[in-house]
């Protein structure tokens, strides 16, 4: 069996810092991904730009040149892609951590591939595997999805937007822009506050000029092969539907965190536990780090202000090492 100072399960931009951190120090580490390197980050929309400038999403000081102030997923992926190859980080890309059992003081991490033995574990997981679900009869549907891709798919189509956050608004004005006759469903009063500064007024526009109807205080019922329900202020309304996505957040595998053995707030919040002067979990030698830390919470937490929790992490192993 392999062994290693720590094993880093996620090969997302925190993942990927603390593996560069890791070998900076001399430890012995390897970065477990399951999907390719920054597997979220290739899942998210073909044309999505940041809401941080490139500088923000550096790590390790090096530095992240893009075209406009605020970098596109595509450069994103090179930047990150470099850093993995140019430094030679030990990762194993397309094999899952199933578990970690505690034995002797050490952690046996099993995969879809091997079974490891390192001393301590960094858990960098994310949140975007799984999406908050929005329970109507319907959504099961092949129509339907959780993830935007890309807008020519939506061309001369009758396609509904559920939810009022970023990649909601994004992905409503881009298939607008390709053809699409777009319905945004809002669960409350307006845009969301957090919609990038920049493309707002755009969508407020949109909406108000009556380019993309919008329900506001608004949810779905059920969604069938032709059309869907909305509840809205405007009543119960029933409109041709071809395609639905339901944008409406992710959200981190609470399950694995629980096999691990982390304990989670009791509220809805499900804050997993954490020191927040040494990311080191409730248990010994198990650390958090990047998005997973915000639970439910999932703007609590980004590139920009988590990827500190690498120098933290490596310094309090080395610190428990002397
Ligand atoms: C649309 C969108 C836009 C965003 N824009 C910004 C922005 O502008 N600025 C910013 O700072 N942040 C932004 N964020 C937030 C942040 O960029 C991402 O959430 C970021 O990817 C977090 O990095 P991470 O390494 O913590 O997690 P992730 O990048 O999600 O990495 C987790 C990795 O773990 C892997 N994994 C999960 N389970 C396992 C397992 N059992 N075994 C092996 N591998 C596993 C996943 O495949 C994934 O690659 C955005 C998020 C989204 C969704």
């Amino acid at each position: 069996m392999q062994r290693f100072d720590v094993i880093i399960i996620g090969g997302g931009p925190i993942g990927i810092a603390c593996g560069l951190e890791a070998k900076k120090a001399g430890l012995s580490y390897l970065i477990i991904e399951k999907g390719p390197i920054v597997n979220s980050l290739f899942n998210y929309p073909i044309n999505m730009q940041f809401f941080s400038s490139s500088e923000k999403l550096e790590i390790d000081e090096i530095p992240f040149i893009s075209k406009e102030a605020k970098p596109k997923r595509n450069e994103a992926l090179e930047y990150y892609r470099r850093i993995v190859t140019s430094n030679k980080l030990a990762v194993h890309l397309f094999e899952e951590v199933k578990r970690v059992e505690q034995r002797d003081n050490k952690f046996i991490v099993e995969t879809t591939k091997s079974t490891y033995e390192t001393s301590n574990v960094i858990v960098a997981t994310g949140f975007y595997d799984l999406p908050n679900k929005i329970n109507v009869p319907g959504e099961d549907l092949a129509k339907v999805s959780h993830y935007y891709k890309d807008p020519h798919f939506y061309a001369s189509q009758k396609l509904a937007v559920i939810g009022a956050s970023n990649s909601a608004i994004d992905a409503a004005l881009e298939c607008y822009r390709k053809g699409a006759e777009v319905t945004l469903i809002i669960r409350g009063p307006e845009v969301g506050k957090r919609v990038k500064y920049w493309v707002r007024p755009d969508i407020i526009n949109r909406i108000e000029e009556g380019s993309i109807k919008a329900y506001y205080d608004a949810t779905v019922n059920e969604i069938r092969e032709n059309n869907l329900d909305i509840n809205s202020s405007e009543g119960l309304v029933t409109i041709p539907n071809d395609f639905v996505l339901a944008l409406t957040g992710y959200m981190p595998n609470f399950e694995f965190l629980k096999r691990l053995g982390i304990q989670l707030s009791s509220d809805e919040k499900l804050l997993p536990t954490y020191n927040p002067d040494t990311m080191e979990s409730n248990i010994e030698g198990l650390y958090l780090a990047g998005v997973i830390c915000g639970g439910m919470e999932t703007h609590k937490w980004f590139i920009e202000n988590s990827r500190i929790h690498a120098p933290t992490i490596i310094k309090h192993i080395l610190s428990k090492k002397v």
